[in-house]
């Protein structure tokens, strides 16, 4: 820790714990905020950019508190009293907010989670956790719909899971080809959601019935 650079940042900033082996500590990801705005050619020194690295941090560990959450642990608790309830359980435009791996920009949308069960069931907003702690991991659109399937699919063990996702990228909108309006469309279809033909074509019915539904609420 003798480099220049850091001996002019406040003493708190420089002490670091001597095995920060793992994880960075929350001091040197501000640093990095800072080394970002000065990149960037801005003064992190200036009044309103004084308290940035800390927000900036703050609001990583929201965006990231994916990284910390077991999405099998979410799944656990299930119900089987379900009186023979044997159709599709889906939960349809479930807001979706992640941040691509590439740029680290937001990937904004919405995800249709759906599955079909064999004797066992979950609380349907268990669903919408296991979306949002995979979505809260840097992602690619395409892993985040097979990490939610494959869970659902693994843990429940029901007779199919089927997940679509619809999602703008920042990373496409606002820089590189400057591409707004443009959303990409992953899915992922298990068991008979896979096998089915007509249990598939159920689930693209419900989902593309937006709108016009029985209930509009
Ligand atoms: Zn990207």
């Amino acid at each position: 820790m003798k480099s220049d650079d850091i001996s002019m940042l406040p003493k708190e900033l420089c002490e670091l714990p001597a095995a920060a082996a793992a994880r960075p500590t929350r001091a040197e990801a501000e640093l990095a905020v800072r080394t970002l705005i000065r990149w960037a050619g801005d003064d992190p020194d200036r009044e309103g950019l004084i308290g940035t690295p800390d927000r900036v941090v703050r609001a990583y560990e929201e965006f990231f508190a994916g990284y910390e959450q077991d999405p099998v642990e979410i799944l656990a608790r299930t119900f089987e009293e379900t009186d023979g309830y044997d159709e599709i359980v889906l939960l349809r435009d479930i807001r979706l907010e992640s941040h691509c791996e590439h740029h680290m920009v937001p990937i904004i949308g919405k995800a249709h989670v759906a599955y079909l069960p064999d004797k066992r069931v979950v609380g349907i907003s268990k669903l919408a956790r296991v979306l949002e702690v995979y979505a809260r991991r840097l992602q690619i659109q395409e892993k985040l719909t097979a990490q939610v399937a494959n869970t659902i699919n693994d843990v429940l063990q029901p007779k199919g899971v089927a997940v679509v996702i619809e999602a703008a990228h920042h990373c496409m909108t606002t820089r590189g080809v400057h591409k707004p309006g443009i959303t990409m469309v992953t899915s992922r279809m298990l068991g008979v959601f896979r096998d089915d033909p007509a249990t598939r074509r159920e689930f693209l019915g419900l989902i593309h019935n937006g709108g016009h539904g029985l209930l509009n609420v």
